[in-house]
């Protein structure tokens, strides 16, 4: 079954904004368009209003007299004092009498003669009739009524926008609660890591029964630190603290506090911690702690305020913590060499726990939990691959399984088989294979020479891992490549070691460099990485003789000695040291290596050549060409190398 990474269906708690009430989804160009249509409206109406007298001509009150003594006039309409005149024509005009006095009176002044007058049609309307008083007072109001309008459309966006300002500050943690069965955790789902399970199994104790702890007046751990390589099983492991306890979990990234302004960290980190003592007994989980739990006032040109006051404000938080507030704030990082001591003292994370990258035993676990739910064939070994996968995190091993689902899946099997899984491994370390770039024939050569190099100075140098497969297929940004496995799992390397790795690493320049004198681009990744070795040697491990047992240099590459401060790192001279130290060990391990392959040319031709056949040579097929050569082939007897 092949198990895509899981979409976990998450409650966001942060409440999401209502502008005003609008309805969603109407964007700010559709309101624009509403607006628009609205002011069109009004603005025709207006004009229809306003310009229903206009087009009437207006008359003064003789002239209507005199009209009306004509016998041109053939009705007049009242309203207050407005006069619509009707003529026997069928014009209309308009005119206007003086107000509180009637028109017959008016008209009497004008001495017109009384069958003229008769002739003519007066109707007295009522002048407070809903349409009079729109239509007088139209032209005045509706232009107030329209910038009313216009004011209160502005206003709501700009509510909007503050609306949006005010949820910025709230946490964006993702809650997970103790019945969400489908996301639920235990520690059955974390392989190994046993000291770290044990740790923490005291923590759900307390959640699960904080009164007994309580009683007895037993002060818990407000906060633990998870520390660990990437894909240890730190985010898993603290899931699973909340799953077996029962509790809610609230889990925020590190990252996500901070934003562009100053100061909304710190009130997500009051509105996290706000909702948690809501929902107690409850953990809070910060991932990545690192991302604001730097070293404060250490930044070049000014430290970060924003990081600093979010930091600030999570101590402030697990300060304030009554003992009996029954939340635990859980935190992971990777990188616990940069953490602000202020962190880590008491009452804040003292609980650290380790996790360590998987041992053999622990591989074969995890590789067994991730193989719960899927087919697999009868030659499967987990055992053989949990032992080829040293230095396999707990998510690479995870990878590898789904890789080999895939793969089995995409060449229409229903199961898995070993060789899937074999293939995997490959894949998860290196990226995917690149069968379609094809190598012209002399880059072919070239590349077989150069992995033919690694090879050889790996099988004769006593420290170096023996070679389980060399291949000139490439592979993510190799071309080709030589997989080494070390005999055993190391946890301490020697300085030996790190020789003869350096001289495997320049096996393939020296050949290059021998053989077609001249240097391609091709070795760049050799050099850097054995030029990178060569300097920790020097200013980490005391591994040269003139430098001697001092540590120039702390884990994160700061330096600890010979440092002047300012622009330069080092003095001159303890530069000029490091220098001088790391390019004899260089030279030094070039030197040996032309001897190994003047000494060697046969073999190397041999493993070239059958490169070029067959392009990959297994580990089976690389012993015997070693043994035709007279050489004795490193391995551990006492396991089965070939699937
Ligand atoms: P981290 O947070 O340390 O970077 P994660 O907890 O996110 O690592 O691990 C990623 C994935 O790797 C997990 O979801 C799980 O599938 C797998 N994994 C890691 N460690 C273990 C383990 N000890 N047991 C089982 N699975 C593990
Ligand atoms: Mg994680
Ligand atoms: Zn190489």
């Amino acid at each position: 079954m092949v198990q895509l990474p899981k979409k976990s269906k998450k409650v966001i708690i942060t409440k999401t904004s209502k502008p005003g009430g609008l309805p969603p989804g109407r964007g700010l160009a559709g309101q624009a368009i509403i607006a628009l249509i609205i002011f069109i409206l009004l603005a025709s109406l207006y004009s229809a209003l306003a310009g229903r007298s206009k087009g009437r001509q207006e008359i003064s009150i003789s002239t209507l007299a005199s009209d009306i003594a004509t016998g041109q006039v053939a009705s007049i309409s009242v309203t207050g004092d407005r006069l619509d005149i009707t003529y026997e024509n069928g014009l209309e005009k308009v005119a206007k009498k003086e107000t509180g006095t009637a028109l017959s009176t008016t008209l009497a002044n004008y001495d017109i003669p009384q069958p003229a007058l008769g002739k003519v049609d007066i109707q007295v309307r009522d002048d407070r009739g809903f349409f009079y008083w729109f239509a007088s007072l139209a032209p005045i109001l509706l232009p107030i009524i329209f910038i009313i309008f216009f004011i209160w459309f502005l206003t709501r966006q700009v509510r909007g926008a503050g609306m949006q300002a005010f949820t910025f500050g709230q946490s964006k943690a993702r809650l997970t609660t103790p019945d969400d069965k489908g996301q639920k955790v235990s520690f059955k789902d974390v392989a190994g890591a046993k000291e770290a399970k044990e740790e923490l199994r005291e923590i759900v104790d307390f959640l699960k029964n904080p009164k007994k702890f309580l009683d007895i007046g037993a002060r818990i751990p407000k906060g633990i630190l998870l520390m660990g390589a990437p894909g240890t099983g730190k985010t898993l492991l603290a899931r699973a603290v909340a799953g077996e306890a029962g509790v809610s979990f609230f889990s925020i990234s590190g990252s996500e506090f901070v934003e562009m302004f100053v100061g909304v960290g710190a009130s997500r980190v009051r509105d996290l911690f706000d909702l948690a003592k809501k929902a107690a007994p409850a953990i809070i989980f910060v991932d990545e702690i690192d991302a604001v739990g730097r070293v404060r006032g250490t930044g070049v040109g000014g430290g970060n305020d924003e990081r600093e006051q979010t930091l600030n404000q999570i101590l402030v938080e697990m300060d304030g913590f009554e003992p009996n507030e029954k939340v635990i704030v859980m935190a992971a990082t990777n990188r616990p060499d940069v953490l602000d001591p202020a962190l880590l003292r008491p009452g804040r994370f003292d609980r650290r726990v380790t996790l360590d990258l998987p041992d053999r035993r622990d591989r074969r676990e995890i590789l067994e939990i991730h193989a719960r739910q899927k087919p697999f064939g009868e030659d499967v070994n987990l055992d053989l691959i949990a032992e080829r996968t040293p230095g396999f995190s707990g998510a690479d091993l995870y990878s590898l399984m789904n890789e080999a689902a895939i793969l089995a899946a995409r060449e229409n099997r229903t199961k898995i088989s070993q060789f899937d899984l074999i293939r995997s491994i490959e894949k998860v370390i290196i990226g995917p294979e690149r069968r379609s770039h094809l190598l012209s024939q002399k880059e072919k050569e070239l590349t077989a020479f150069h992995e033919a190099g690694h090879a050889v100075v790996a099988s004769i140098l006593p420290y170096a891992d023996p070679v389980h497969k060399i291949t000139i297929i490439s592979r993510g940004r190799a071309l080709g490549y030589v997989f080494k496995l070390p005999i055993e799992e190391k946890k301490l390397q020697s300085k030996k070691e790190f020789l003869d790795d350096i001289a495997v690493a320049l096996g393939g320049y020296v050949v290059e460099k021998m053989k077609y004198d001249d240097i391609t681009t091709g070795p760049s990744n050799d050099l850097q990485v054995s030029t990178a070795l060569a300097r920790d040697m020097v200013t980490k491990y005391g591994m040269s003789d003139k430098v001697g047992p001092i540590a120039l240099e702390n884990a994160g590459g700061k330096p600890l000695f010979g440092a002047r401060g300012g622009d330069k790192e080092y003095s001159e001279e303890v530069g000029g040291l490091i220098d001088g130290e790391v390019s004899k060990i260089m030279n030094d391990a070039m030197k040996k290596v032309e001897k190994i392959i003047k000494e060697n040319k046969k073999l190397l031709e041999s493993i070239a050549n059958r490169l070029i056949e067959v392009e990959t040579i297994e580990q089976k097929e690389f012993e015997d060409i070693l043994v035709a050569h007279g050489i004795v082939p490193k391995r551990k007897k006492d396991i089965e190398h070939q699937p």
